[in-house]
């Protein structure tokens, strides 16, 4: 049997990584049939959007699908394709498991946290306000000159609906993967209105599972300095979606570095694998980069499909080639490159 699943390469470095990753899922002896579909700049050239509806057409078709990072303009440009992909298709769930592979060098040993977080509201809504545009000046009026006047406004939402979805996924995470506790995180003492809704709705969720999951509160400055001084503490973190984009960078940190962090966008039919990283640039076309985090998200993408086994042999295929040290890229502490380090992951798999 074939999966049909659909391959965005991306850009920067995504077409390299998303390369040696497929072939490392075809060593697995997994077949798939790959539908490849642009997005980001690589699409504005072949066809004037970032988003064509084609792409989005191919992953509502396969379910699944495992995306190369791509590059967002900052400040100015266009807004967000990896934004607008989470939205479009309603992938409300990102899990990012970070978890300390040995032979990675970190400041800290024995680290497996998961952080849940929230994918389609929150400041990333989209609805954002340039300075002096009438809606700004509206809201300004409307706030009694709380907002300093000229101010650009970014609006954020958050619903008990989709408050509600996460954490219970979240809890849900937890009791399938034998986790013993969910803390929500928000900054809830200042934003009393936004994140006090997202604490008010997960203490109600989290009723549902007293007895066989604990729950606990977290505000986000205070979840740093624990993260960087007590990890261990911590289990499976839930979080509205810009503490989640952050925390992410920062657990990453914990376990190596952006190179070893995969992560998955799932909703309630479809799922997204990609690395936590973006497409680091500055390293496109050196064949430099580390492919691990891709490789570990088509690990997770392999783990959804049921193919359990495979998906426990790729880990170890990845864990014995970082141990072993000889054949990884620069942020391992190695001068191999991408498609050196794949190989070597392939012949763990022969
Ligand atoms: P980045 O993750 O691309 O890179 C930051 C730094 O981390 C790199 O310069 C490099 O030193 C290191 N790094 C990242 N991936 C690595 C890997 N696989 N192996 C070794 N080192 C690695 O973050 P950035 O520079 O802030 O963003 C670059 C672009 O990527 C931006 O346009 C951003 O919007 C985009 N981005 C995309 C995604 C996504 O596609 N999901 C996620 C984050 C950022």
């Amino acid at each position: 049997m074939s999966y049909k699943i659909t391959l965005i390469p991306g850009d920067g470095t995504g077409p390299e990584i998303a390369e040696v990753t497929a072939k490392v899922i075809e060593a697995t002896g997994v077949k798939v049939d790959w539908e490849i579909a642009q997005a980001g700049v690589e699409a504005v050239e072949k066809g004037g959007t970032t988003l064509p509806s084609s792409t989005l057409d191919s992953i509502r078709k396969n379910k699944v699908a495992l995306k190369a990072p791509l590059t967002t303009p900052i400040g100015t440009g266009f807004r967000s394709v990896n934004v607008a992909i989470r939205k479009e298709l309603d992938l409300f769930v990102c899990l990012r498991p970070c978890k300390t592979y040995n032979g990675v060098k970190s400041k800290y040993e024995n680290i497996d946290l998961v952080v849940v977080r929230e994918n389609t509201e929150d400041l990333y809504s989209g609805v954002e306000y340039t300075q002096d545009s009438e809606e700004s000046k509206e809201i300004i009026k409307l706030s009694n000159n709380k907002i300093r006047e000229h101010s650009a406004i970014s609006i954020k939402p958050i619903s008990s609906f989709g408050t509600e979805r996460i954490v219970r996924y979240a809890f849900e995470y937890a009791l399938k993967c034998k986790r013993r506790k969910v803390t929500a995180v928000t900054k809830a003492n200042i934003m009393k209105c936004t994140d006090g809704l997202f604490y008010e709705t997960a203490r109600k969720v989290a009723k549902d599972y007293e007895g066989k999951i604990e729950y606990e509160e977290r505000l986000i400055d205070n979840m740093c300095m624990q993260l960087v001084q007590k990890p261990e503490l911590y289990d499976v973190i839930v979080l509205p979606n810009l503490y989640g984009d952050i925390l992410s960078d920062l657990c990453a940190g914990l376990v190596g570095g952006l190179g070893v962090a995969p992560g998955a966008n799932l909703g309630k039919d479809i799922a997204v694998f990609e690395a936590v990283h973006g497409s680091a640039p500055k390293y496109k076309g050196l064949n430099k980069v580390n492919p691990t985090a891709l490789i570990l998200s088509a690990k997770l993408m392999l783990e959804h499909l049921g193919e359990i086994n495979a998906a426990c042999r790729l880990e170890k295929a990845v864990a014995d080639v970082i141990i072993e040290k000889k054949c990884v890229t620069y942020d391992l502490g190695g001068t191999a490159g991408t498609k050196e380090m794949g190989q070597a992951i392939i012949e763990r798999l022969k």
